[in-house]
């Protein structure tokens, strides 16, 4: 039987009509204050379609586009006024930034309260402690896609295949904090396919196009592809793919697709922290 689809957009949808109403009761407004520097059309289209995603979940936007010039003091010197203003309370901030600018120094003083998508070193440290926080959204977003098969994650074993310090370590700590048995893999792991082979959940965060493959999976397991890549397709054009070879799906028992699996949800995540950051 081919394995149930974990449809991140469904559950995205869903999530986005919950905080709809969590704004509405509230009676109080919300708004997203997001930093853009430079003219990257890319950043500039994710932004569009971002101004267009918060209104549909009742949140506001605001863009504070900076200009390509600018250095690491103008564009620190503007996270730490947007820190210090009362009207403002949940930030993010476009990459890429200009290539001599440091992203995480930058990213590290946006205050933790206002750091949405949990880059603040702070806020990756809170994840660890299981304190209240902003969890980095893509880490969030795999958690509740994992959750919504039903598995009891405490006493099962994880494999997280990729170990970068805002996708794959936090989602293993959010899996350490669930109780589960969690192995971390990186490009350096041996014998990788031996180990996910062992796992009841397996995700896929490495950035390889189809690098976990069906005979990598015990059957029935739950697989996340995190992975977003661009590859060319057979007729030339191309096509988003995920690190998750697509005839897995004929081995585990549930499977995120790509697209419309942890993107959505990562989007909705966000908006869920925006609501988080300004309501609580
Ligand atoms: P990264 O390059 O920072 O880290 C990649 C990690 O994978 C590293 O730990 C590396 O050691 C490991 N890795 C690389 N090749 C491997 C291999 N062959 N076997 C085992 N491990 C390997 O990447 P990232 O920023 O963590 O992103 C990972 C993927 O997730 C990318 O495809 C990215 O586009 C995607 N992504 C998706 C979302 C989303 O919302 N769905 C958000 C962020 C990133």
């Amino acid at each position: 039987m081919p394995a149930k689809v974990i449809d991140g957009k469904a559950i995205g949808a869903q999530v986005r009509t919950e905080i709809r109403k969590r704004i509405e009761i509230a009676k109080r407004s919300v708004r997203l204050d997001a930093v853009l520097v430079g003219d990257d059309r890319a950043a500039a289209i994710y932004a569009q379609n971002q101004a267009k995603t918060c209104a549909e979940a009742g949140i506001e936007y605001h863009l504070h586009s900076l200009p390509a010039s600018c250095g690491y003091d103008e564009i620190a010197g503007r996270i730490l006024l947007m820190n210090t203003e009362e009207s403002i309370k949940a930030i993010m901030l476009h990459l890429p930034l200009p290539a001599f600018v440091d992203t995480e120094r930058i990213q590290s003083l946006i205050a933790p309260e206002k750091d949405v998508e949990g880059v603040n070193p702070a806020n990756i440290g809170n994840v660890v402690y299981g304190h209240r926080s902003l969890v980095p959204c893509t880490a969030l977003a795999t958690l509740e896609m994992i959750e919504s098969t039903g598995i009891t994650l405490r006493g099962s074993k994880c494999v997280i295949v990729g170990a970068s310090n805002i996708v794959g370590k936090p989602i293993a700590v959010l899996l350490m904090r669930a109780e589960a048995t969690v192995v971390s893999a990186n490009k350096f792991t041996k014998n990788l396919s031996a180990l996910t082979r062992e796992a009841d959940v397996v995700v896929a965060a490495a950035g390889v196009p189809s690098l976990i493959k069906p005979d990598w999976i015990k059957p029935g397991a739950v697989v996340v592809d995190v992975g977003i890549n661009r590859i060319v397709g057979a007729d030339g054009k191309s096509v988003t793919v995920g690190d998750v070879d697509p005839k897995v799906a004929e081995v585990a028992g549930w499977m995120s697709p790509v697209p419309g699996g942890v993107g959505p949800m990562t989007v909705a995540m966000l908006l869920r922290n925006v609501a988080e950051a300004a309501l609580r």
